[in-house]
């Protein structure tokens, strides 16, 4: 996995931004997180080694925009030729997550049409919200692979509405990191999954979470532990 970070910056939009982990990484070296700037590493795909051969090699697959969103509006500028620099690389997969689906059409290049077979775009909804204000709009956009993200989940989401229309190709399912992380009830995960499973849509649980409850009891699970809890639940489900 490579990590592909356009630009650094972003505001906070809805319930799952609130303990945002780009804003505590910032506030320890006194960063403004809502300044945002492109970064150093913006052409990274497309950087070449002295031989010619680009810098990050054909079949990756990059995750972009980790500390901010691929659709924010102060990206605005910048996105045009990030979408040419993705265009450029059709030996790559690329992989945004974004919570401001609503903003898809701005700066999309004319040749997307029912999408690029590289580029998978995720929607990110972390309550019952979000799930009713985005995943209306992004279930109408041409996108080749679509995936929703449940993360941090914030409590019990009924999906079947969206998972229905059968475009869905996955639910990602995680509780929220960080000391101050709200709790993460394994019963909304089994209920998501179980939701995932009456439709044929692949399921998979990322993170329990720092405050993982189960039952009556509630688990601080570290950092470095949370992905390897959830794969022990060995609850992930595939259809492929
Ligand atoms: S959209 Fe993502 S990066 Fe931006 S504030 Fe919210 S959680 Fe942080």
């Amino acid at each position: 996995m490579v990590r592909w970070n356009l630009w650094h910056g972003c505001r906070k939009i809805s319930d799952g931004c609130k303990n945002c982990y780009m804003y505590r990484q910032d506030s320890v070296f006194e960063r403004d997180s809502t300044e945002i700037k492109k970064t150093l590493s913006f052409d990274a795909p497309i950087k070449k080694r002295r031989n010619g051969e680009y810098k990050i090699p054909s079949g990756e697959t990059l995750y972009t925009c980790f500390t901010s969103d691929f659709f924010i509006e102060e990206a605005d500028a910048w996105r045009e030729e990030a979408w040419e620099i993705i265009r450029k690389r059709q030996d790559l997969k690329f992989f945004i997550i974004t919570k401001r689906i609503e903003r898809f059409y701005i700066s999309l290049p004319e040749d997307w049409k029912d999408g690029y077979d590289n580029v998978c775009i995720a929607c990110t909804v972390e309550n019952q919200k979000a799930a009713d204000l985005r995943l209306p709009i992004y279930l109408n956009l041409p996108i080749k692979r679509k995936i929703i993200i449940c993360e941090p989940i914030l409590e019990q989401i009924n999906l079947i509405p969206y998972l229905s229309a059968g475009s869905i190709y996955e639910v990602v399912v995680g509780g929220e990191s960080g000391e101050k992380a709200r709790i993460c009830d394994y019963s909304w995960v089994l209920n998501i999954r179980d939701q995932c499973i009456e439709y044929n849509v692949n399921f998979r649980f990322k993170q329990t979470g720092y405050n993982f409850k189960k039952g009556n009891t509630i688990y601080r699970i570290l950092r470095k532990s949370q992905e390897s809890q959830a794969q022990k639940a060995n609850i992930d489900v595939c259809f492929d």
